[in-house]
């Protein structure tokens, strides 16, 4: 008997009974503006890990890349991915644009023992917990909501309405994630540089720990 099949009479799938745990899945959430892209990136750098490129709806903004930072895609794609299961989760955020997880890579990376970083929404990150009990959640906090919105607006991607929704919506997102139980740990960020170092201590704290279990 296959082990997946076992797995399944049992109860209800995820992908990690699918395959056994390897790597690393790492998901980093928090309100927009608050420095996230960074801290994945120094992640991605500093371990050698892969960042999973989202697919999603909305336009790319000046400087975003096309395969590099999303796949920007049209409804009607994203429609189809999702019929074919293509997406370890997927959420549309603030209401307006679809944003997904393509599952593949993520998988592929696990199974090469890599650390796979994903930056998602709070939606997606409660989605991939359901399927990966084993991922590690690290939840990025402003230091408090006036220093938030004006991250936001130093940003100016946006119109004031805009960045006012966002606002909204991202202390709506904390409050989602704090009851959620699907984050290990929350770190503020009032210094790029020192909430950087912290998610990556808590990553090796955690890499340690995983690395002695499967010893035992
Ligand atoms: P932005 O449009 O500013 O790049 O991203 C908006 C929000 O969408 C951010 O909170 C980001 O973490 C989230 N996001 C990006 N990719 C994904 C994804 O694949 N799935 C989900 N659920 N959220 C995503």
């Amino acid at each position: 008997m296959m082990v997946g099949q076992h797995y399944r009479n049992r109860g209800p799938y995820t992908d990690s009974m699918e395959r056994p745990p390897h790597g690393l899945l790492l998901v980093v959430s928090g309100p927009s503006g608050v420095g996230k892209t960074s801290i994945v990136h120094e992640v991605v750098r500093r371990f050698n890990g892969e960042f999973s490129i989202s697919a999603t709806t909305r336009a790319a903004g000046p400087g975003e890349l096309d395969g590099r930072d999303y796949h920007f895609i049209d409804q009607a794609r994203f429609q189809r991915m999702i019929d074919a299961n293509e997406f370890l989760e997927y959420a549309q955020v603030f209401g307006r644009s679809w944003y997904g997880t393509p599952r593949a890579p993520v998988l592929a990376a696990l199974a090469a023992g890599r650390v796979m970083v994903l930056d998602i929404d709070v939606q997606g990150a409660d989605q991939v917990r359901a399927r990966h009990p084993n991922m590690f959640g690290v939840f990025i906090l402003p230091p408090s909501e006036e220093d938030l919105l004006r991250r936001l607006r130093a940003r100016a991607r946006e119109d004031e309405a805009a960045i006012e929704h966002r606002f909204a919506e991202s202390t709506r997102e904390i409050a989602r994630a704090q009851k959620s139980g699907t984050f290990d740990s929350f770190v503020v960020n009032d210094d790029l540089a020192r909430c950087t170092e912290k998610v990556c201590e808590l990553l090796v704290t955690r890499l340690g720990r995983d690395a002695a279990s499967t010893r035992h």
